[in-house]
């Protein structure tokens, strides 16, 4: 796409469209605002789910909602202090467990997450699922998503989602799909899996999200080395395919490290905005 071509989409959808993402500071285009996406993301949720076997296991369920809450007021805490809380005011966060052997976790637009019981036993412990927890929190707060459905050309913009009905009975299949895809829900291997970019942006987003919580961000490149292993000896699964693991990931998770270990002894981001304006 031309350059001047991009101005021009970028002005026409300026308010709602051109944001920048608030840790990274990268500029993104987005052509579905929230308006729009977030009742459909809250209806697929509850749709997903309903198709699912919600675990009954006390202690994943406990885990997870007590690390989901603690990433999630770290998050809220981080925005205060930059004086964007507001962008979090239609958030529904919620928290579930479900039954499946498969090594996924999600999180749909407006923080609605989900972990699969078969990929709490390599996260271990809490300081684990707070890896995947930040990592995947970070691809909705950055609308990963939205941003790869508007750059994909397969969702052209405001009309198409906006000019459905709201809610799932109501919505376009291949609409709901394509946002099932653009998160990493389900089972197929996405046509849309994260991009590098994204990946890299949501390790980063991720550790200190973690780090923020209270958490020691040491437990990421340790997680990924397991799931590197857990993937060695299976066939690659979902969560794999849709965030590609590699020896760059875990490389560059230990070179942020230093700087994710200073925001999690102060309590603080700002040691990690001085090193970026450095
Ligand atoms: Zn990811």
């Amino acid at each position: 796409m031309k350059i001047q071509t991009l101005a021009i989409i970028c002005t026409i959808f300026l308010i709602s469209s051109c944001a920048t993402n608030p840790v990274t500071g990268r500029s993104q285009l987005n052509t579905i605002p929230e308006e729009t996406l977030f009742p459909q993301s809250f209806a697929i949720y509850n749709e997903t789910l309903s198709k699912e076997k919600i675990s009954t296991n006390a202690h994943y369920n406990q885990q997870v909602k007590r690390v989901g809450k603690r990433i999630q007021a770290a998050v809220e805490k981080f925005f205060n202090d930059i004086n964007r809380l507001e962008a979090l005011k239609n958030y529904r966060w919620e928290y579930k467990v479900v039954e499946n052997k498969e090594l996924n976790a999600w999180c749909l637009p407006g923080g609605k997450v989900a972990f699969y019981t078969g990929i709490l036993p390599i996260c271990q412990d809490d300081q684990g699922i707070a890896v995947v927890m930040g990592h995947e929190i970070a691809h909705a707060i950055a609308n990963h998503g939205a941003e790869r459905m508007s750059q994909s050309g397969l969702i052209s913009g405001i009309g198409q989602l906006g000019g459905e009905a709201l809610g799932v009975s109501g919505m376009n299949s291949n609409t709901q799909n394509l946002i099932l895809q653009a998160y990493g829900v389900g089972s197929q291997v996405g046509i849309l899996s994260y991009s590098r970019k994204h990946e890299s942006e949501a390790d980063e987003m991720g550790l200190l999200f973690m780090a923020l919580a209270g958490y020691d961000p040491a437990a990421a490149p340790a997680f990924w080395k397991r799931m590197a292993a857990a993937n060695s000896s299976a066939s690659p699964p979902e969560f794999l395919s849709t965030h590609p693991h590699s020896s760059t990931r875990i490389a560059d998770l230990n070179a942020m490290l230093p700087i994710a270990e200073q925001v999690y002894i102060s309590k603080s981001i700002e040691p990690y905005f001085k090193a970026k304006s450095k």
